[in-house]
């Protein structure tokens, strides 16, 4: 069932949104090389509890993380380690959510350890592509348009770039829980799927491939990684479908 907010219900939500933006700012900030990936989680619960709020993931599932850190060849559900020590030109996708007055908000930037410059010409592509994608995701939630006609754009472009969707994980709606209705997927057939309409607020959030779109999960049953070892990319906003256009939530 997908849930509608009420005026008074997005205002609480962007709440959520603004404390998940601005601890992504942080961890953008913070994020260094030498750094573990566990030094930055505990940095980014610090920073989410002085804002008053609790983070999403913690615990969810049974992800022991605050937020999922992915490394490289990991896409998603990186669970944050003391034995992962960040080096210049790593790419590290930070997704982190948030629960502030009731509501959640989610969201992931791919960063470059030591700024982009430390990266490769293929990483700067990729990031570009994803960034892109995602985008193009948000310039289609609006009132009127299908999630299917959402997903094709995105695909089409990713593939017309020479990179890959992954279809296994998804996006999503968010509100109360994390995880709502509708299941927001990256790929999908034109003028099929959920007609979108104001109130509706989705998790967008395009996870891109440089090479094939087939990934694995690793021993920890969490870690999903690409199945060929190629680089990964991720960015998810939270946008809300409103009368005017969409509304990146997750953004300052
Ligand atoms: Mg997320
Ligand atoms: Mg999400």
């Amino acid at each position: 069932m997908v849930y509608k907010k009420t005026p008074r219900e997005l205002e609480r939500q962007r709440t959520a949104c603004k404390v998940v933006a601005e601890v992504l700012l942080y961890a953008g900030v913070v994020l260094k090389a030498g750094m573990t990936t566990l030094e930055l989680d505990k940095l980014i619960e610090e920073k989410c509890s002085s804002l008053g709020a609790v983070p999403s993931f913690k615990g969810l599932y049974g992800f022991p993380g605050a937020a999922c850190i992915s490394v490289n060849d990991e896409l998603i559900h990186g669970i944050p380690s003391d034995r992962c020590v960040l080096k210049d030109g790593d790419l590290v996708s930070v997704d982190f959510g948030a629960c502030k007055n009731g509501f959640h908000g989610d969201s992931t930037v791919t960063f470059v350890v030591g700024g982009p410059d430390k990266a490769g010409e293929e990483a700067r592509r990729l990031l570009d592509v994803t960034r892109r994608a995602l985008e193009i995701g948000i310039e289609n939630a609006y009132a009127g348009n299908r999630l299917g006609d959402l997903g094709y754009a995105v695909e089409k472009y990713v593939t017309s770039q020479g990179c890959s969707v992954v279809r296994e994980y998804v996006g999503h709606g968010i509100g109360k829980q994390v995880h709502e209705d509708p299941s927001v997927p990256n790929y999908g057939r034109p003028g099929k799927g959920l007609r979108l309409s104001e109130g509706v607020v989705l998790a967008i959030e395009p996870m891109v491939n440089y090479g094939s779109p087939e990934i694995r999960v690793l021993d920890n049953k969490w870690t999903v990684v690409t199945r060929d070892g190629s680089l990964c990319a991720h960015f998810e906003h939270t946008v809300a479908v409103t009368g005017n256009g969409p509304e990146i939530l997750t953004m300052l």
